[in-house]
């Protein structure tokens, strides 16, 4: 089918769906819920595939998006007129769903990133089609195929398999209504834009360069395994990983060998193995790139902890470098295995280096001291805060940016109102 005639099919759909109870909605939620948890296995290959997370974490992925469906299949309908007390007779305020929203996303997390943003959308009476990044054509036809199977009517949902240069026109189209994305600050920058001079609402979340703030009062083994798998989990490309490790100086010379440590346990392998903890980046030019960060920071000055060697065209073997303030590389998301370590002399300093940075997306900080948490979390410039635990997403949250990192919200139920009009209705 061509972009246009899926697009028709969308705003046809859109007229009977947006009608349909909000209870009903949540059955297909709670079938399409089942069949990922079902299918994990064999979708979860397909993830594998298509980007080499190990499988091991593909299929986490899967049971993670049956887990956030479930969580919308269930949730309370906040949609339903409230009524407000005024003078007149009616006073109410409708939330009325958009129409056809447009998903931009990437390869990351292929299902999930998808799924986190169409279920609240289509739950709140919108259908969505879907550009999903070049090389995740075939998870974006699986969802599709999903849908379907849950029983959700033709046109709820579809992948449009289109590159990147035809996201304007899908855009321009007046049938489409607004758009999330999910991908770097260029890509967000461009598409928000074309939204922008199209009047229409946009949804970004974007890259990070997340603190991982380690105090001196900290439970070091705790703090080196959660540093060192959110570091390198799916090979070090997620946005909220931690990619900055801010250490308290008194402690540096305890701490470091213990998360060392615990970051040479991620060893490349097979994808395709249960036993394999990481594997090659989804793509050679993406360990070019990191490459030539590495290269950029080393000329500034960063001093190597561990090297970052690389193995084979998309496969390496760990990094950590230390940096220092006013290094250039600071300014730039390491989307891969590559750590930066910074060394603060206490809260303060900590903390101007965690928020010096053009992103915002999620923090961690160590401490066992009540007093020292409140400081972080009343001045880190981020989208979340996590006390004594990784940056993670969870389907009862909020997930959003701040700064570079983006706008608006997903997960949670202030998701549900992201891509609805509110509509006044007053009179007697
Ligand atoms: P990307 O290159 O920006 O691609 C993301 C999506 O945007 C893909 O579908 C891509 O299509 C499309 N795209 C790229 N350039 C575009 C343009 N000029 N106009 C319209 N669409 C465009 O990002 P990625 O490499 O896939 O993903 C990594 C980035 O995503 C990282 O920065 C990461 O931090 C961020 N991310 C953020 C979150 C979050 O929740 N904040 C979650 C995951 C990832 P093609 O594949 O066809 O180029």
């Amino acid at each position: 089918m061509n972009i246009e005639r899926k697009l028709n099919k969308a705003q046809k759909t859109f007229k009977t769906w947006k009608a349909v109870p909000f209870k009903e909605k949540q059955q297909a939620l709670k079938k399409l819920a089942k069949l990922l948890d079902d299918e994990s296995e064999k979708l979860g290959k397909v993830i594998t595939k298509e980007m080499n997370k190990p499988i091991s974490q593909s299929i986490a992925e899967i049971k993670k998006c049956a887990l956030m469906v479930r969580y919308y299949a269930e949730a309370e309908n906040i949609l339903q007129p409230e009524k407000i007390k005024t003078e007149f007779r009616v006073s109410e305020i409708h939330y009325v769903p958009k129409g056809v929203i447009l998903g931009v996303m990437p390869w990351n997390f292929p299902f999930w990133q998808v799924l986190r943003f169409a279920v609240p959308a289509i739950l709140a009476g919108n259908t969505v089609v879907l550009k999903h990044a070049s090389i995740c054509f075939g998870s974006g036809n699986e969802i599709e195929k999903l849908f379907l199977k849950a029983g959700f009517p033709k046109g709820v949902f579809q992948n449009l398999e289109i590159g990147h240069a035809e996201v304007k026109t899908v855009l321009e189209n007046p049938i489409v209504q607004g758009v999330s994305l999910t991908g770097s600050e260029k890509a967000g920058a461009e598409v928000a834009s074309i939204a922008g001079k199209n009047i229409k609402k946009s949804l970004l979340e974007l890259g990070g360069s997340d603190g991982f703030i380690v105090l001196d009062d900290a439970d070091f083994q705790k703090a080196a395994e959660a540093g060192a798998s959110s570091r390198l989990l799916n090979c070090g490309q997620a946005c909220n990983a931690a990619k900055r490790f801010i250490i308290q100086k008194n402690v540096e010379k305890e701490f470091m060998p213990v998360f060392v440590k615990e970051y040479q346990k991620f060893v490349a392998g097979d994808p395709l193995k249960k036993k394999t903890n990481m594997a090659g980046m989804a793509r050679a030019d993406l360990a070019d790139d990191l490459e030539k960060q590495y290269n950029k920071a080393l000329k500034n000055g960063a001093e190597i902890i561990l090297p970052l060697e690389r193995i084979s065209d998309n496969e390496f073997v760990p990094g950590l470098i230390k940096v220092k303030a006013g290094n250039p590389i600071l300014q730039e998301e390491l989307f891969g295995p590559l750590g930066m370590v910074m060394i603060a002399k206490d809260d303060e300093h900590a903390l101007k280096l965690a928020n010096d940075i053009p992103f915002g997306l999620s923090d961690s900080v160590w401490t066992k001291d009540k007093k020292r948490q409140q400081f972080f979390i009343e001045n880190l410039e981020s989208g979340s805060v996590s006390i004594n635990k990784g940056s993670s997403s969870d389907p009862r949250l909020p997930f959003g940016g701040a700064k570079s990192s983006g706008y608006g919200t997903e997960l949670s139920m202030v998701a549900l109102k992201e891509f609805v009009n509110v509509k006044t209705v007053v009179g007697n």
